[in-house]
C-alpha cells in the first residue's frame, strides 16, 4: 500500500536527520483507533478530528473550544497496519539499530485504545492461531523487514530475542519454562539497567522469532475487564539483540557492533471505578497506575531543563529503570500514543494527548556503543593503524617468500610473523661471522703459500749450488771455466737464475717459465763435469738432466723460444717433483732430517716436506765446501732455513 505523505513531511524523513545530533526529542505519532461496534452501537460521536497529517483536533461534547495538538504523525482509525507501520519512523529506527544505537519503539495511552493491537493486531482467536497477515502489527512486520534488511546485509549479524514482562512489580521472562519467578533489576556502569538471568535466544528465521513472540504474548498476564476484553495486565518489553562484524572489519578480533531495538507493550492507565476491577484485577490496576505514574513523573523531570542535570528519578519503579535510557539516555525512542475516539474516554485521551505533547519535548543523547579501540586515545589509535598495516605487509611478504604460506594455519603464519624479524636478525649475524672466518682463511692460506713458494725457492737455489760446488771439487787436471751462471744475478721475474748461460737454459721454478733445457748441446761445454765426462748411455753427463728433470727432447736441441705443450708439460713435472711429498734424491741420497728439525709451518704436508729437503740440502753443500776447502762443520744451533745461504 502506498504510504501517504503529507505537506509537512514524512514523520520518518525527521528521524533521517540525524539522531547522531546533540539533543534529539522523542519522536511521536498519534494512533487513533476506529470506533469499535459497541461504541457504535450506542451511537457515539468521534471527539478526534484529524487536520492534516500532523495535527489533531479534539472537540469537547460542551461545544468549548477545540485543542490541538500537534504530532509527529496523526494516524487515523482508517489506517491500516501497513499505513502505521510505513508512517511511524520505525523502519529508521531498525537502521540504527543496525549501526550499533539502543531504540526503543512503545506505545502509550488509556487501556482499550489499540497499543496492544498497533503493536501486536488483535488478539489472537485461539492456541496456535496466528494474527492474519494484514492484521499483524508493527512488531511483526518490523520483523520481517529487519530480516530482509540483514539478508542484504552481506555482513554476518547474529540476531538474539528477550522477551520479559513487568507484573505487579515483578519482572518475569516470558521466553523461560516453568513457573515465572521474578528476576532482579541490576544496573552497572556499562549496561546500565538490565534483567539479570533473563533468558536470551539466539534465532536465525522469521518464523523462529515469530515463535518467540507468540510464546512470550500467550504466556503475557491479561484479563478482561468491561473496558477491554482481552486488556493487558502487564508492560510487555520484547528486545532484539543485533550484533553486527563492521565490513570491513578494522581488525578480526574487533567485537562486533552492538544494537538493540527494544518494544514496549505499555499496560494501560485506567480508572478502576470505570472498568469495575476488583480483587486481583484492581491489584494490577494500582501497579499499572503507579509505575506510568513513575513513568510520568520522570517525563515531567526530564522536561524541566533545570531539573534536567539534576537527580531523576528512574528507580522508582521497574518500568522506569529499564526505559532510563530511552528517555534520558543514549537511546532513540519513538512514542506511539494511542487514543480511542469515544467521547467516552475523552479525559483520559486528554490526559494521554496532554502526556504525549510534553514527551516528543524529551530529548536524548543518541549514542552508538564505541568499540574498544574507538576509546583509546588518538596517540594509540594510530599506532595499531600502523602496526596493522605492518602485520598486513609482512603477511603479503610472508606469502610471495613462501608460496605455500598462504596454507599455513592462522597459528603457524602468526608465529611466522612474530619470528621473521628474528630469524632475520639471527641469518644477519650468521653470515658476518662466516664471512670473516673465510676472509681469515683466505689469508692464512695466502700466507702458507707465500712460504711454500720462499721454501721451493731455497731448496732449489741449493740444489744449484750443490751441483756447482761438486763440479769444482771433481779432480781436473785443467783449470776449469767456472760457470757464468753461478754469479749471474736473477731476474726480477724469474727468482732463480739459469743453471748455465746459454740462451736455452732459462726454466723458472717459480713462474714455470723454461730457464733450462736439458738436451742443450752447449750445456756440456759450459757446466762443469760432475759425474765424469761420459754415462753408461755414452751421453756426456753434463748434457744429461738431473734425475728429477723431465726426459729430454731431442727435437728441441735447437732454441725454441716459443714455449711448446711439451715445455708446459715439463715445468708442471718439475714443479709437481719440487712440491711432492716424497723427497726426490739429487746425486746421492739425502739423509732424512728428524721430524722436528725445521719449524712447523702452516701451507699442508709440503712445506714441512721442503723444510727438510733444504736443510738436507745445506747439508749436503756444507759438506762439499768443507771437504774442497777443508773448512770446519758450522754448527748445529746455526742451521735454520731462514739463514743466509753460504756463498758457493
Ligand atoms: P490496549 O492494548 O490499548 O488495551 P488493545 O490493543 O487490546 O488495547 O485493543 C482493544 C480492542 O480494540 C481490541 O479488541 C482490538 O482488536 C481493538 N482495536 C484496537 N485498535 C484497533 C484498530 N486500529 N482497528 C481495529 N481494531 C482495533
Ligand atoms: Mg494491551
Amino acid at each position: 500500500m502506498e504510504e501517504r505523505g503529507s505537506p509537512d513531511g514524512d514523520p520518518a524523513r525527521s528521524l533521517e536527520q540525524g539522531p547522531e545530533g546533540p539533543e534529539t526529542p522523542i519522536q511521536v505519532v498519534l494512533r487513533v483507533r476506529p470506533m469499535s461496534a459497541a461504541e457504535l452501537r450506542r451511537g457515539e460521536q468521534s471527539a478526534l478530528h484529524c487536520s492534516g497529517t500532523r495535527t489533531l483536533q479534539v472537540s469537547p461534547p460542551g461545544g468549548g473550544p477545540d485543542v490541538a495538538f500537534r504530532f509527529g504523525a496523526v494516524l487515523d482509525g482508517a489506517r491500516t497496519q501497513e499505513d502505521v507501520f510505513r508512517a511511524c519512523g520505525v523502519r529508521r529506527l531498525g537502521e540504527l539499530a543496525l549501526r550499533g544505537f539502543s531504540c526503543t519503539v512503545f506505545t502509550f495511552g488509556q487501556t482499550g485504545s489499540g497499543k496492544t493491537y498497533t503493536l501486536t493486531g488483535p488478539p489472537p482467536q485461539g492456541e496456535g492461531v496466528p494474527v492474519p497477515p494484514n492484521l499483524a502489527g508493527i512488531m511483526q512486520r518490523t520483523f520481517a523487514w529487519l530480516l530482509d534488511r540483514v539478508r542484504h546485509l552481506g555482513a554476518p549479524v547474529t540476531l538474539r530475542a528477550s522477551y520479559l514482562e513487568i507484573y505487579n512489580e515483578q519482572v518475569r521472562d516470558l521466553l523461560s519454562l516453568g513457573a515465572p519467578r521474578p528476576l532482579p533489576v541490576r544496573w552497572n556502569k556499562t549496561q546500565g539497567f538490565y534483567v539479570e538471568q533473563l533468558r536470551v535466544v539466539e534465532f536465525g528465521s522469521l518464523g523462529a522469532l515469530m515463535e518467540l513472540m507468540q510464546m512470550g504474548l500467550s504466556r503475557r498476564r491479561s484479563s478482561a475487564h468491561s473496558l477491554n476484553q482481552a486488556s493487558s495486565r502487564s508492560h510487555a518489553l520484547l528486545t532484539l539483540y543485533i550484533s553486527r562484524q563492521t565490513m570491513p572489519p578494522v581488525d578480526p578480533g574487533e567485537p562486533p557492533v552492538g544494537g538493540k531495538l527494544c518494544f514496549v507493550d505499555l499496560a494501560g492507565s485506567e480508572k478502576v471505578a470505570a472498568t469495575g476491577s476488583r480483587g486481583e484485577l484492581m491489584l494490577e490496576a494500582n501497579s499499572i497506575n503507579r509505575s506510568l505514574l513513575a513513568l510520568g513523573h520522570c517525563i515531567s523531570l526530564l522536561l524541566d531543563p533545570q531539573r534536567k542535570q539534576s537527580h531523576i528519578p528512574f528507580r522508582d519503579s521497574k518500568l522506569t529503570k529499564l526505559l532510563a535510557d530511552s528517555l534520558g539516555g543514549h537511546g532513540v525512542t519513538l512514542m506511539v500514543a494511542c487514543v480511542s475516539p469515544s467521547v467516552q474516554c475523552l479525559p483520559e485521551t486528554l490526559s494521554t494527548l496532554r502526556y504525549a505533547s510534553r514527551a516528543q519535548r524529551v530529548t536524548t543523547r543518541p549514542q552508538a556503543p564505541k568499540s574498544p579501540m574507538a576509546k583509546q586515545p588518538q596517540r594509540l589509535e594510530m599506532e595499531i593503524r600502523q602496526l596493522q598495516e605492518e602485520n598486513r605487509c609482512l603477511r603479503s611478504q610472508l606469502g610471495q617468500v613462501h608460496p605455500k604460506a598462504s596454507g599455513l594455519s592462522g597459528a603457524r603464519v602468526a608465529w611466522a610473523q612474530r619470528n621473521l624479524y628474528g630469524m632475520l636478525q639471527e641469518f644477519m649475524l650468521e653470515n658476518e661471522r662466516l664471512r670473516k672466518e673465510k676472509s681469515q682463511l683466505q689469508s692464512s692460506r695466502d700466507q702458507a703459500r707465500d712460504e711454500q713458494r720462499v721454501l721451493a725457492q731455497q731448496v732449489h737455489e741449493l740444489e744449484r749450488r750443490l751441483l756447482c760446488a761438486c763440479s769444482l771439487h771433481l779432480p781436473n787436471p785443467g783449470p776449469a771455466p767456472p760457470c757464468p751462471c753461478v754469479m749471474a744475478p736473477a731476474r726480477p721475474c724469474h727468482a732463480l737464475p739459469p743453471l748455465c748461460s746459454c740462451p736455452c737454459c732459462h726454466l723458472c721454478p717459480l713462474c714455470r717459465a723454461p730457464l733450462a733445457h736439458w738436451a742443450c748441446p752447449h750445456r756440456g761445454l759450459q757446466l762443469p763435469q760432475v759425474f765424469g765426462p761420459k754415462t753408461p748411455g755414452g751421453l756426456a753427463l753434463s748434457a744429461q738432466p738431473p734425475p728429477w728433470a723431465p726426459p729430454c727432447n731431442p727435437d728441441s736441441a735447437e732454441f725454441p723460444r716459443e714455449r711448446s705443450h711439451s715445455d708446459w708439460t715439463r715445468t708442471r713435472v718439475l714443479a709437481e717433483m719440487l712440491m711432492r711429498e716424497e723427497v726426490v734424491p739429487s746425486a746421492p741420497p739425502l739423509p732424512m732430517g728428524p721430524p722436528d728439525a725445521s719449524p712447523v709451518l702452516r701451507g699442508g704436508a709440503a712445506v714441512p716436506n721442503l723444510a727438510r729437503r733444504l736443510e738436507a740440502l745445506r747439508d749436503q753443500i756444507g759438506s762439499s765446501l768443507r771437504r774442497g776447502r777443508s773448512q770446519p762443520p758450522p754448527s748445529e744451533g746455526t742451521r735454520s732455513p731462514s739463514r743466509v745461504l753460504p756463498p758457493c
